[in-house]
């Protein structure tokens, strides 16, 4: 599918012509990556961030929030937890933290790596590559990083560089591949001055990047944020090019990915069940997602990882987020995935 087609199929609205659109997601996912659903034991190990993310309402200058970072043997706790339930891989996610040192990661992964079959996803932003060799050599297996955007001046806009670092996000995806990671990124949908011609490159840009996992869901607006606060309608494209942040929009981005990028791990996102907290995890799965990720972060620092307000999930226990995950799944015909579900 050329970029023309991904731009004409996003901007579809005719439902007759949207049902070919999710019955060929679904075949091809179902094709390529089977009927299982891979679950992934999400931990939010740390709310602490240093960049100042103009969407993320735990960023450097976010206001009134409590900081935490979890002691090593909380995290370990997490991982058993998710272990005992199941699950093949767990994700350590965090805001961008230079307190989370080098070595503590690399000591939680080997001793995960040790003493579980899991597999070891981190999500700890932008790091150096020394810190990155180190984390691949105690055993981590994938790294998510999301590029947010591909277009640079919008990129700009929306991550403004201070106090944090110039980025080069496909940079540091290019070298992880290189140091052995399977390799994870994703974008949101509707973000202010997103346009429809940005969107569909975004998807091209995953199919060209080959990338292992796509992560898509809907911009959730933050107050405590620019993007999500009294200014926000200035960030906006005109009307008639803006994306809108809505689920159908975001279930179309899903469905296009599978369809350009049939072997990729695409998880049905935690924002997409916020947006839509009865379906929205069965319809991400139906039209072209494999994976599911059930936090597993003790519900004390759940609340405190407040990127946008209202996240489902949030007062849940690990057991709880597990049962309901599992009664989902099977509700759409499908079955649990088992080991650590990597790209085929
Ligand atoms: N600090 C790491 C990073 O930047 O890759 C990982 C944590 S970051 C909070 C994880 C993801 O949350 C981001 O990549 C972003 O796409 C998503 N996110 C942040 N704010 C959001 C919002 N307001 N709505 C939807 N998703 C959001």
């Amino acid at each position: 599918m050329q970029r023309t087609e991904i731009l004409h199929w996003l901007q579809e609205t005719d439902e007759a012509r949207l049902e070919e659109l999710w019955a060929r997601a679904d075949a091809v996912r179902a094709a390529n990556v089977g009927d299982e659903v891979h679950l992934r034991g999400l931990i939010e190990i740390s709310n602490f961030c240093v960049r100042q993310c103009a969407y993320c309402g735990i960023n450097a200058c976010s206001q009134g929030i409590t900081r935490y970072r979890m002691p090593p043997a909380e995290i370990l706790a997490c991982a058993r937890e998710a272990h005992r339930l199941g699950y093949g891989s767990v994700v350590m996610q965090s805001g961008e933290d230079p307190g989370l040192r080098a070595e503590t990661i690399a000591d939680i992964v080997r001793e995960i790596k040790t003493t579980t079959p899991l597999a070891v996803t981190l999500s700890l932003g932008e790091r150096d590559d020394d810190e990155l060799k180190a984390w691949k050599a105690a055993g981590a297996d994938r790294f998510l990083l999301r590029f947010e955007t591909s277009d640079p001046a919008l990129y700009d806009v929306i991550h403004p560089s201070l106090p944090g670092t110039l980025s080069d996000r496909m940079a540091q995806l290019d070298r992880m591949r290189a140091f052995g990671y399977e390799i994870g990124t994703g974008v949101m949908v509707g973000i202010p001055g997103q346009t429809w011609e940005i969107l569909a490159q975004d998807i091209d840009t995953f199919r060209r990047y080959d990338m292992d996992m796509i992560g898509i869901g809907p911009f959730l607006p933050s107050p405590r944020t620019p993007l999500g606060g009294p200014d926000a309608a200035s960030y906006l494209a005109p009307p008639d090019r803006q994306v809108p942040n809505d689920e159908l929009t975001t279930l179309k981005a899903v469905a296009l990915t599978r369809i350009v990028c049939p072997r990729s791990n695409i998880p049905s996102t935690t924002a997409l069940a916020t947006l839509d907290p009865k379906a929205g995890r069965e319809l991400g799965l139906c039209r072209g997602a494999n994976v599911v990720m059930p936090n597993v972060t003790p519900p004390e620092y759940r609340v405190l990882y407040e990127i946008y307000p209202g996240k489902a999930c949030v007062h849940e226990t690990a057991q709880v987020c597990h049962g309901c995950m599992e009664a989902r799944i099977r509700s759409i015909g499908r079955t649990m995935g088992k080991g650590p579900g990597g790209r085929r």
